[in-house]
């Protein structure tokens, strides 16, 4: 039995579909890239964004038909958008099999279980279940939730509180993914900084603790994390980020707008100048941080001069690149209720943003052309330096490989290298030398 996944959205929902896919995988299903030789089309959705919910629906009329080819088959929708419309979901798509809302993914083992009619799988499996594939960089999710009520943002409703994973899970999960030859991590979490544990006997774990504590997993070659929340990003981070060889000089760090009243409008909790002055302690540690952001256009009330303030902190901070929003009103959201702009002001901003963004970007990145990076490969010939830009290398490496490349062209977002040439002799990897290297 074969099942197909399709996921919708950000990181958080690529990390869950991979657990629900071990969690298949523990079953005896196998996965599949086909869905006409699938039983199973399981449909992993977002709602941060009207668009995302509308592409996820459309393909789901679409399944209509899958689902008829055959009546063993089943159709699951999970994740963020079914959550938030489970009723509309099974009434308006009775060929639909099962909703599991974002909240209950924990729960899906069981969950497929009684959809399968199997007897419940022993938990044990479900926890010894491997990681996905062998592949060279991972999502490791450490908290789910959030605590926030940014006035935009739907994620609180429906993937509910913050919830953190006991450090040793996380650490054993780590450990399993490099056994299998994992060696680039992504902590993932929506305010992943805000990470912390009290455990037993005053124990007290934070994030930077958790950083420390994943560095110190033998194997682990670079660690970054998203999304921080500026309010969480403490000295103690700072330092643990710039003293840990293995975290990497690249940091999402979104902000939102430049503008301190829309600030406060969606709740943010920091200031524009608050923002400007974390960005200079972290280029303090962090001489050649990597940064890129998230922006918002066209919130309600946002006016010209706000808009003009996102534009200068762009100029300002400097961002290497950054994904610019239409604001994009979430029903039941406090914001929801404000009046918004119309689609062409808010279509001029989001080009005029990415304009401003793109030009910036390029002066970035063309400080790139003839320095010497470390890349990771990942495959087919592309690969990431620590600042986590992706790289096109000349030559055919395999995955995993760590290597010096002479960056070429910085023209595009994906930049263009080429292996530093020297003869050497690959078995002995060497930090010191141009040959492929070895972590540590
Ligand atoms: N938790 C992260 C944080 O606070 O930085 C962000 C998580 S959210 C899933 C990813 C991004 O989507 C946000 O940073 C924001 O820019 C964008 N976003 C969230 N709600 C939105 C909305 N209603 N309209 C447009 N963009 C939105
Ligand atoms: Fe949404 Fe704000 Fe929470 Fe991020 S911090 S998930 S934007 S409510």
């Amino acid at each position: 039995m074969k099942y197909y996944v399709r996921t919708y959205g950000c990181q958080m929902n690529v990390a869950d579909s991979d657990e629900m896919s071990r969690l298949l995988d523990a079953r005896g299903l196998g996965p599949t890239d086909d869905p006409e030789v699938a039983s199973i089309y399981l449909m992993n959705t977002c709602t941060v964004r009207q668009h995302a919910e509308d592409r996820a629906f459309s393909e789901v009329g679409r399944l209509k038909r899958w689902k008829a080819a055959s009546p063993d088959r089943k159709l699951v929708i999970t994740g963020c958008a079914a959550e938030r419309t489970r009723e509309f979901l099974e009434d308006r798509f009775p060929h639909v099999d099962l909703v599991v809302g974002a909240k209950s993914i924990g729960d899906f083992g069981p969950i497929v279980d009684r959809l399968l009619e199997r007897q419940p799988t022993d938990l044990g499996l479900d926890y010894a279940a491997g990681a996905m594939g062998d592949r060279v960089s991972a999502f490791v999710t450490v908290m789910r939730g959030c605590n926030y009520s940014c006035t935009y943002c739907i994620v609180p409703y429906v993937r509910g509180r913050e919830s953190y994973r006991p450090m040793d899970e996380i650490l054993d999960e780590v450990g399993m993914r490099v056994e299998e030859g994992t060696r680039d991590f992504t902590l993932l979490g929506q305010t992943v900084n805000s990470y912390h544990r009290n455990g037993g006997r005053g124990r007290h774990t934070d994030f930077a603790a958790l950083l420390e504590a994943v560095a110190g997993v033998p194997g682990v070659g670079r660690i970054r994390f998203i999304s921080p929340h500026p309010y969480y990003m403490t000295d103690r981070v700072i330092d643990a980020m710039a003293s840990i060889p293995a975290v990497c000089e690249g940091l999402h760090l979104p902000v939102q707008s430049g503008s301190n009243s829309v600030l406060r409008a969606m709740l943010r909790n920091y200031t524009r100048e608050q923002y400007v002055e974390l960005v200079a302690r972290l280029r303090d540690a962090m001489p050649r941080l990597v940064l890129s952001t998230d922006l918002i256009v066209g919130f309600p009330g946002e006016s010209d001069a706000d808009f003009e303030k996102t534009l200068s902190l762009v100029e300002d901070v400097g961002f290497d690149w950054a994904f610019v929003f239409k604001y994009s009103p979430r029903q039941g959201t406090p914001a929801a209720g404000l009046p918004s702009w119309p689609d062409d002001i808010v279509e001029a901003r989001h080009r005029e943003c990415l304009e401003r963004v793109e030009r910036i970007a390029i002066g970035n990145r063309s400080r790139f052309v003839g320095t010497t990076q470390e890349v990771l490969i990942e495959d087919g010939g592309f690969g990431r330096t620590r600042g986590n830009y992706k790289v096109r290398v000349d030559g055919d490496l395999p995955a995993g490989e760590l290597v010096d490349v002479v960056i070429t062209n910085a023209e595009r977002a994906t930049l263009e290298g080429m292996m530093k040439n020297t003869s050497c002799d690959a078995t002995t990897p060497d930090r010191s030398s141009n040959c492929p290297k070895a972590f540590g």
